[in-house]
This record gives C-alpha cells, sequence and structure tokens, in this order.
C-alpha cells in the first residue's frame, strides 16, 4: 500500500515539557468515506488509504525505541474502521505486554465498537472513559448528516461497555445543524436518559455517568454544508439553554448525566473565519489593531471587539458578519474557495447538499459503488484496504538500546 512507503516520522519530537496528549502517534490510515457531510477532514481526504499492519508495527516499535512514551496512539479519522484494527490492537498489546505500553484510539465510531478492541485496547493501560460522538440528537438530523449510527446502535454499544466494567461514557454532539429544530436537540436529553437506565440495568449500579458534551456546527468549504446558513448566537445559546434544564429538571437520572457546551459567540467568530473571502483580512488587521491577542484563549477572547471592529472593516464592502454566517449560498454563487481543488465535484457536493435536505443518506463508497465524487480519477488515486492477512509477530529483541542519536529532543 502506498502509505507504507512514507512511515514517518521516524524519529518523532519529544517535548520538554508535559503535554495533554502525551503520547507516540501513529497515522494507521489516511481519508475517510463515511461521507459524515459537516466534516471537512473527511471531505478533502479523501479515499480511504490503509497502512498495513506490519508498516504500523514497524513505526510503532521504531518510535518506542527513539522517544520512551509509554503509550501509543493510533490516529486516523476513524481508526475503529481500519480493516485490521482487531489484529493491530491485540498484536501490539501482546508485544508490549511486559512493558505496559498503552495504546489509545480517538473517540469510537458506535457501529465500529466492539467489546473485543476495547479490551485489547486497555489491556496494558487504563480504563478510562470510552468516548463516541452520535453528532445529532435525533434519527432525523442524523440522516441530514449522513451519520448512519442508530439509537439502537449506541444504546447496545453502551450496554456492552457498560456490561464490561466501564462507568463512563462521554457523547459528543453538535447544535445548529442545518434544518435542526429544539426537538432534535431536546432529544439529545432522552438518549442521555436511555444511556443511564440502560448502564444502571446491565451494570446493577447507579455509579456511573454519561458526559453529553456539545460544539456549535461551524460550516466548512468543501463540504455539503458549504452552502448551509449558521445558526445565530442567540439561537445557539437559548436551543442549549432548553437542553440544559431538560437534563437538570430529570430528577432520575439528571444527576448522573454531565452537561459541558460553548457558549455560541466564539462559533460565529469562527463561522465568519471559515467562510470569509479576503475582505475578512482587513476585520482580521483590525482586531489585532484594536488589541486582540490569544483569541482562542477564553480569557482573551471578546467577542465584542471582533464585531465592532468586523462592522466598520466590512461597511465599505456592503457587507456584515451576518452575510457570511447566518446566510444560505445558493448554486449560482461563486464561493471563495471554489479555485482551491481538492478533487472533489461541486455538483456532486451539490447533490448531497440536496440529499441532505431531503434526508437521504449516502453509502460508504469502500464498501458500495463508486458514487463518483470526483477525487479518485481527479488526484489519480484510489480506495486503498486491506486486509492483509498478517499479523504482528513477537519482537525478537525487546528493550534493546536506544539508536545512537538518541531522544529526539
Ligand atoms: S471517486 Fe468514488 S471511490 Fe473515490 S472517493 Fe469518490 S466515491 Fe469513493
Amino acid at each position: 500500500m502506498d502509505l507504507d512507503e512514507w512511515p514517518y516520522p521516524k524519529q518523532p519530537l519529544v517535548p520538554l515539557a508535559e503535554t495533554v496528549h502525551e503520547r507516540m502517534s501513529v497515522e494507521i490510515f489516511r481519508g475517510c468515506t463515511r461521507g459524515c457531510r459537516f466534516c471537512q477532514a473527511g471531505m478533502i481526504t479523501r479515499p480511504v488509504r490503509e497502512r498495513s499492519i506490519t508498516g504500523i508495527g514497524d513505526m510503532v516499535e521504531q518510535g518506542l525505541k527513539t522517544t520512551g512514551f509509554e503509550e501509543v496512539g493510533l490516529l486516523s479519522l476513524s481508526s475503529a474502521d481500519h480493516s485490521e484494527i482487531g489484529d493491530i490492537a491485540k498484536g501490539l498489546a501482546d508485544r508490549y505486554e511486559d512493558d505496559k505500553i498503552g495504546l489509545s484510539l480517538p473517540s469510537t465510531r458506535v457501529d465500529a465498537f466492539n467489546i473485543d478492541l476495547a479490551n485489547e485496547l486497555t489491556r496494558n493501560g487504563r480504563r478510562s472513559g470510552l468516548t463516541f460522538a452520535p453528532e445529532g440528537g435525533s434519527e432525523r438530523i442524523r440522516k441530514v448528516i449522513n451519520k448512519m449510527v442508530s439509537e439502537d446502535d449506541l444504546i447496545r454499544t453502551v450496554a456492552t461497555a457498560y456490561g464490561n466494567g466501564w462507568r463512563q461514557v462521554k457523547l459528543y454532539f453538535m447544535c445548529g445543524l442545518p434544518t435542526e429544530t429544539d426537538d432534535d436537540v431536546l432529544q439529545i436529553a432522552d438518549m442521555a436518559t436511555k444511556v443511564i437506565a440502560k448502564g444502571r440495568e446491565v451494570s446493577k449500579s447507579n455509579d456511573i455517568r454519561c458526559t453529553v458534551s456539545i460544539g456549535g456546527f461551524v460550516p466548512k468549504p468543501h463540504t455539503p454544508f458549504q452552502w448551509a446558513p449558521q445558526l445565530s448566537a442567540e439561537e445557539t445559546d437559548a436551543r442549549l439553554e432548553k437542553l440544559r434544564n431538560k437534563i437538570r429538571g430529570d430528577k432520575k437520572y439528571g444527576r448522573s448525566i454531565g452537561f459541558r457546551y460553548h457558549d455560541g459567540k466564539p462559533g460565529i467568530v469562527e463561522g465568519l473565519l471559515s467562510r470569509g473571502d479576503r475582505r475578512i483580512g482587513a476585520v482580521i488587521r483590525a482586531v489585532y489593531d484594536d488589541g486582540g491577542r490569544f483569541d482562542g484563549w477564553r480569557e482573551h477572547f471578546s467577542y465584542d471587539r471582533w464585531m465592532r471592529c468586523a462592522e466598520k472593516a466590512l461597511a465599505p464592502f456592503g457587507v456584515d458578519v451576518d452575510w457570511y454566517t447566518t446566510r444560505e449560498r445558493t448554486y449560482e454563487e461563486v464561493l471563495p474557495w471554489d479555485h482551491l481543488d481538492s478533487g472533489l465535484d461541486k455538483d456532486w457536493l451539490w447533490e448531497d447538499w440536496q440529499d441532505a435536505l431531503d434526508e437521504t443518506e449516502v453509502e460508504d463508497c469502500r464498501w458500495t459503488p463508486c458514487f463518483d465524487c470526483g477525487v479518485c480519477p481527479q488526484m489519480d488515486t484510489e480506495i486503498q484496504i486491506g486486509p492483509t492477512g498478517k499479523k504482528l509477530l513477537p519482537l525478537t529483541v525487546k528493550n534493546a538500546a536506544p539508536a545512537p542519536s538518541g531522544h529526539a529532543h
């Protein structure tokens, strides 16, 4: 497979300071064709190209030797979807059992999770919480975003997890998705309630938790939602307030449900930058001249400054923040990023946007015939997936002396 030709980084940098993700990362495949319509990363890195199980084993071996890390992150856009993820996890857990090298995956798709995989991942490390991303609270909105996960899938998966000793499940959602109503978001509370009820039933304990974490949706270029209106900050806040009240008002289950969300204002600035054109340069400059620094840090972020500067800088052009964020685009509009080519056919993206509005789902082209999104012929590439049928063998020379270059600080 082509990705095996690029086994990098060979000697990952080891930070001198303690970092949040203190682990060695290996990219196990590139691209994702699940087709979630909000996901820019999935859209612009098509198609799926896997690294082979043996290629991954070699990278892990070399990386651990040169860094001394005690945890390996198997990264990609949806790691449990690797065709040999079970064998990879088992092979690595076997290899490093004595060294207590932990393995981790980013959040897992509900339908790709299985208990064997989860057990292998936690065999040499901690059994912390499990994270899933249903993204939408109602079945209807999950069809709009093409997240083909049903509530039954989720309940079945969490039942397995709670039944096998996990006590904490984290669920990620978005608020402000195209066509969304209050009811779609309020169903997040129903889902969390069912998760806790199921968890109590299978674990026979009240000591379980489900944390609901919600981010505001920001439409992104090069996705089918690039034409969509963004929800205003006020509407986002009002919708999330209703959800919070519903969860808090639940006497039986509310205390077992954690609720984390961000207010809607930073999302509007993100939306302005995300779908802005060259005129936004003047806004960024004006914010900087006004003293704006480190806006990603909550204590430094000033929504008022952004709005004040945007109003002034955009006035000569006859546009405003709403024009960039909460306005729906038409098919005819030339978009500021149309000259950047990720291989996706714009007409295909538009059809997928229409499918979203019709609540029509589209399958993953890894397992169905190609539906002509345009990427493979345009970028002269193709889907590359296993299984290769190979297995990871035990290491013959364990704990060998580090390579001469030692730690790559
Ligand atoms: S061109 Fe076809 S096979 Fe390639 S990513 Fe698009 S839909 Fe999938």
